[in-house]
């Protein structure tokens, strides 16, 4: 019999589709939580929204019933501030997008700014003008790098679906032939800064995620076990046309059975 290589193990936990849909928390959510705290199992949940703050997504969770702390979120905003500032602390940026991605580049100690910037950072949400594309083209064509917190075209609404940050940033590379560099899930940095955080090896990291081309394809590419729920966009049937498969399909996070991340020992203690 094959011994597991560590008995420890935690989770990344998307959050649309995972947790919640929309408005409401997905039945057993919480209770699968519950179950994680009661055996000492680390959790983050990591999103590639980056409209909101963390505090705000946390808040947004709370209001639900599911009871979480700012420092358990992880977004693409905080992963792309952090590269960010890495690569050239007290940098500037020309951006475009929400709360979320201004407060975590100035966490980091970048300066927002209307000319002559680093970077062009890119993200989702609602109040995009044409004027912020076009100030966006010029500044990229100038020399400025293309940053995108993440590429998804779509991004998911009680009404439907609405261009995501990648239907944005896909305008601003058309335009200046210029192509983005991206933080957000699936990149492996992202992915990696998120296991780093829960202090866990790669052999214990599991991901859970609706979506195949950003929570799967980049535990896929890590090394981390990954969980494919059928609770949010995706569809079984759907994952037969992608090259890579989740090493578990669940209908929901709270169908995921103890054995496949409790090891023995621990689930009889
Ligand atoms: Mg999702």
């Amino acid at each position: 019999m094959e011994t597991p290589k560590s008995n420890r193990v935690g989770f990344l936990l998307d959050m649309d589709g995972v947790i919640y849909k929309g408005k409401s928390a997905i039945e057993g959510s919480a209770a699968f939580l519950e179950k994680l705290r009661e055996n000492d199992i680390p959790y983050l949940f990591l999103t590639n929204n980056s409209q909101r703050t963390r505090r705000d997504m946390a808040m947004k969770l709370q209001r639900m019933g599911i009871p979480a702390e700012r420092e358990q979120i992880f977004t693409c905003a905080m992963a792309t501030a952090r590269f960010l500032s890495e690569k050239k602390p007290d940098g500037t940026a020309y951006v475009i997008g929400e709360n979320g991605l201004a407060a975590a580049l100035h966490q980091n100690d970048y300066t927002v700014v209307d000319d002559d910037p680093d970077f062009v950072v890119v993200g989702e949400g609602r109040t995009i003008s044409f004027e912020n594309i076009e100030k966006a083209v010029r500044l990229v064509s100038n020399g400025a790098a293309l940053i995108a917190t993440n590429l998804d075209t779509t991004c998911p609404t009680d009404a439907g679906i609405r261009p995501g940050c990648g239907a944005i940033v896909a305008m601003i590379e058309s335009a200046t032939g210029k192509k983005a560099f991206s933080l957000g899930k699936p990149s492996p940095i992202m992915m990696r800064m998120a296991r780093k955080t829960l202090g866990l090896r790669t052999d214990e990291t599991i991901m859970v995620g609706d979506t195949m081309y950003t929570d799967v394809l980049g535990a896929v590419q890590m090394g981390y076990r990954s969980v494919l729920v059928l609770s949010g966009h995706t569809t079984e049937e759907d994952i037969k046309s992608y090259a890579y498969t989740p090493d578990l399909v669940a209908p929901c996070l709270n169908a995921i059975p103890d054995e496949f991340f409790m090891p023995a020992a621990l689930a009889t203690v």
